[in-house]
């Protein structure tokens, strides 16, 4: 299959490449083969090679917001990264490759006085992921900027989405369960003040200094904080720290003492051991308040699929 794809042009392509480095948690065994393209055309190309071969194909970012399997994958992980990140302004409209990393977004926009981005100033990850996920912060998502979006179908063509076909809601788009690779989007932003665009993400970042850990790896928040659940019982890092849980370690994955939301890897943490941890802190808060938590956090099992972590099968049936 390496000597295949390599014939292909689909850019640079890796055996047995360990998923541990491909994302924040540093966890996750090795995907049959990685391939980062450079171009559209080579997606699209690798997507007609997984499809023709009937060969799992997983799209990654920067692995920012997935759980990889300690068995890895058995198929291809298509990496949209620093390979494929052009980005071009354009007035108020900002055209930007999929792989582009988001806080380098938010301050090209800062730098031409475009505001509408200063909540995505600390989200470590790639414009593709962030679209798909509808990313954002302070109760916002990227979808609200969000023109056009180029993919690359099921089918290997390029299509483009209108911001309507996207569907975007909390945490949620319609790219999320269509298969498509995003390549680029364009996103709108209206001209604002380059001081007051600037003070806001220093703020936010300082914040996020504050309320995050940041040595040890993580994923960012594990649980899902919808309006809903705010206005109901609360946001999850709250539920959980007042459920007693801050601390609380499986093996070495912890509640981070930081922020209950996060789950931390100690050193050496496995996805098991994050997965059973997921479990307990459900069970604990679905006992204490009656309230089923739901992930954020995306995990990949062996064969390529992927789905909230709630639904992994090691935690569904724990509840
Ligand atoms: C410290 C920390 C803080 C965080 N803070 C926030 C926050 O404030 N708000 C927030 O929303 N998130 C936050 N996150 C989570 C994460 O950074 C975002 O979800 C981010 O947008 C994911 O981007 P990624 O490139 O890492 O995607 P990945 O984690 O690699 O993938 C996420 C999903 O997107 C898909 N995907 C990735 N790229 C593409 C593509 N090109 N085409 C199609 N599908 C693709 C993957 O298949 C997967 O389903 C945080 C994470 C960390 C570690």
């Amino acid at each position: 299959m390496l000597g295949q794809l390599s014939e292909l042009d689909v850019g640079a392509v890796k055996a047995r490449a360990p998923l541990a480095h491909h994302c924040s948690w540093r966890i996750g065994g090795p995907a049959d083969l990685l391939v980062e393209p450079e171009s559209a055309m080579q997606v699209a190309r690798l997507v007609g090679f997984a499809r023709e071969h009937e060969i799992p194909l997983l799209v990654i970012g920067q692995g920012t917001n997935l759980l990889f399997d300690d068995a890895g994958l058995r198929g291809i992980v298509l990496k949209v990264g620093a390979r494929m990140a052009q980005l071009s302004i354009h007035g108020n409209r900002i055209l930007a490759e999929a792989g582009v990393w988001v806080p380098q977004l938010a301050r090209q926009a800062a730098r031409n006085g475009l505001t509408g981005l200063e909540h995505i100033i600390g989200i470590p990850g790639t414009l593709g992921g962030l679209v798909l996920m509808n990313g954002g912060s302070h109760r916002r998502g990227i979808g609200d900027n969000v023109r056009r979006v180029w993919v690359i179908d099921r089918a290997g063509e390029l299509q483009v989405l209108s911001h309507a076909q996207c569907a975007f809601s909390y945490r949620h788009s319609a790219l999320q369960d269509s298969g498509a690779v995003v390549v680029r989007a364009e996103l709108e932003c209206s001209t604002g003040d380059p001081r007051a665009i600037r003070r806001a993400m220093v703020c936010d970042l300082r914040e996020r200094r504050r309320k995050f850990p940041r040595k040890e790896p993580n994923c960012g928040s594990v649980f899902l904080s919808t309006a809903e659940m705010h206005a109901s019982v609360g946001p999850p890092g709250k539920i959980i720290e007042e459920a007693g849980l801050k601390g609380t370690r499986i093996g070495n994955a912890e509640v981070s003492l930081h922020h209950a939301n996060f789950i931390v890897n100690r050193g050496g943490a496995s996805a098991a051991e994050v997965l059973a941890l997921i479990a307990h802190i459900r069970r604990e808060v679905h006992e204490r308040i009656g309230f089923e938590l739901r992930c954020e956090v995306r995990y990949v099992d062996p064969q390529g699929r992927i789905m909230p972590a709630d639904q992994a099968p090691q935690v569904r049936s724990s509840l």
